[in-house]
């Protein structure tokens, strides 16, 4: 019989995992099976010792907890190694090259760290009074002067919480507009390229969604996009550079076709890495663009933090903004919370994403304007050095070059049984995050790569190689052995997607893997 960790005896499942890694535990080096924290320790243990409660009169009433909650009994050191074993099981930036295209997963620098946790700015609240906090909110003003400055756009709203959030607030600006003027619009057009959050935010403010095609070289239709305009068409959401990687050559001449029919121009901003410093999109003639700060400014993200998504508007959208934002009044700085009725209202509780702020500004003037500039210079560079190292091997979607991220298709992987899901599991088990795969939909078996301009030589170098050794493996007819079920090296293999998104289990419950009953949280 075997032993799990807590000396009980393992589950079938357990048994399993542990006859595959070959090993008494089921670990694997450093690769650690663990039970989950409800399943470990005893009830009653506890990490201090504490002196008995003193007696008080119970105040609580019929309200008192009649049973155990049932958390966890364990000690400090079963906590520590317990949620210390979880952090390593993560991948992040800062454990290896993480090309997940479209979401510019780049270094963040420990300085933007130590700025947000200087205690000035680490322990304000956004409740003190106004007069507490006014480094706080010069720094916010000093960051949208950033914001204005690299857009060459005259406002910004500086409360969305991420890009998804910046999408809402630019259509709900561009929806008040429209109102205002005594304009009620139904239809919004968006490139079948667009990121999922395009089409989802303007179905969320009512409006239904158009979709134009794209051209063969990869970027916006303009014959169906005149086809499609008209009194009706409220904003067009277009991203560039967009969602294959390729700038919008035409982009002038569709703002000038949309305002042509009084509509407005929502450029998708979440791909500004690629011309920080280098274009400012205000000069393009669009009307309002988030900006991802965790993206192109750098903050964590991805399971490492929130995000925030400022939104630079045009003057037709700068009065709608949303509450409250904040200005100088030659005395001091205060928050404006209430504006007489043009804002839109209000997106979230307070002011914005703070300790994103301060990060994204660490990062703006660490770097000065000439360093935003080879940001987006060196990111561009690193990503047509990786398409041109692949491009004999695997299959690119677009005749290069692109800007700041490579797209490939799976035609590379006909007749090879490999896959693009097969191809990213098989990166899991080189030490690498995969990257994005089957986005853009315009592309078949869609991968996409955004190395970032964090990577050095060697490192881009490592990746490559990587991938041409297991694009040859691919074409050698290895599908069984390299991919077929990969990843084959982590702590669990190939997952069944369709079932974990059709049944998903959420809900543990006590009692099924071993831990006594009654003991686990519910
Ligand atoms: C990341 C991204 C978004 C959404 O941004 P979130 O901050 O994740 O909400 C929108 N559009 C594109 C093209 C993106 O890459």
């Amino acid at each position: 019989m075997m032993l799990n960790r807590q000396g009980r005896p393992t589950t079938p499942n357990q048994q399993a995992e542990s006859d595959a890694a070959g090993t008494i535990t089921g670990n694997r080096g450093l690769l650690m099976e663990e039970a989950l924290i409800f399943e470990q320790g005893e009830a009653g243990r506890t990490g201090v010792d504490l002196p008995d409660a003193p007696k008080v009169q119970d105040r609580l009433g019929g309200l008192k907890r009649q049973g155990r909650i049932g958390l966890p009994g364990l000690s400090e050191p079963q906590v520590i190694r317990h949620f210390v074993r979880l952090s390593q099981k993560n991948y992040s930036i800062d454990a290896g090259l993480y090309p997940l295209g479209s979401c510019t997963m780049k270094h963040n620098p420990r300085l933007n760290e130590k700025v947000a946790r200087l205690p000035g700015l680490g322990d304000i609240h956004p409740l003190q009074p106004v007069s507490t906090v006014q480094g706080a909110l010069e720094l916010i003003d000093q960051l949208a002067g950033w914001l204005k400055t690299l857009t060459g756009m005259p406002a910004v709203a500086m409360s969305p919480a991420a890009g998804a959030h910046g999408e809402l607030c630019g259509l709900m600006a561009i929806r008040a507009a429209l109102k205002a003027r005594g304009d009620v619009r139904k239809r919004i057009l968006a490139p079948e390229s667009a990121h999922g959050t395009n089409p989802a935010t303007a179905a969320m403010c009512g409006y239904t969604v158009d979709p134009i095609p794209a051209t063969a070289d990869g970027r916006v239709d303009l014959a169906a996009l005149k086809a499609k305009l008209g009194p009706d068409v409220a904003a067009i959401m277009l991203t560039n550079p967009n969602t294959c990687g390729l700038f919008e050559r035409d982009i002038k001449t569709v703002a000038d076709l949309i305002h042509g029919v009084g509509g407005f121009f929502y450029c998708d901003g979440a791909n500004f890495n690629a011309i920080v410093g280098k274009l400012r999109p205000g000069d393009l003639g669009i009307d309002a663009m988030h900006i991802n700060l965790h993206k192109t400014f750098s903050t964590p993200h991805g399971g490492g933090g929130p995000g925030s998504g400022p939104v630079v508007l045009s003057d037709a959208l700068k009065d709608f903004m949303p509450l409250p934002y904040v200005i100088h009044d030659g005395v001091g700085y205060s928050l404006v919370e209430q504006d007489g009725g043009r804002s839109f209202g209000r997106m979230k509780g307070f002011h914005g994403q703070m300790g994103m702020f301060i990060r994204a500004l660490a990062f703006m003037l660490s770097h000065g304007g000439d360093g935003l500039k080879r940001v987006s210079e060196d990111s561009v560079l690193s990503a047509n050095y990786v398409m041109a190292s692949l491009k004999d091997i695997m299959s690119p979607s677009f005749e290069g070059p692109c800007m700041h991220e490579a797209l490939f298709d799976d035609d590379f992987l006909k007749e090879t049984g490999v896959t693009t899901l097969d191809f990213a599991k098989a990166m899991i088990d080189e030490g690498y995050h995969p990257m994005t795969v089957y986005f853009p939909l315009v592309v078949h078996g869609a991968m996409l790569i955004e190395p970032t301009e964090s990577e050095s030589k060697d490192s881009l170098d490592m990746f490559i190689a990587t991938l041409r050794g297991l694009a040859e493996k691919a074409k050698r007819g290895n599908q069984a052995t390299w991919f077929q079920g990969a990843p084959r090296l982590t702590p669990r293999r190939r997952l069944d997607e369709t079932r974990a998104a059709r049944s998903p289990v959420l809900r543990w419950k006590p009692g099924t893997n071993g831990a006594p009953v009654g003991q686990a949280a519910e």
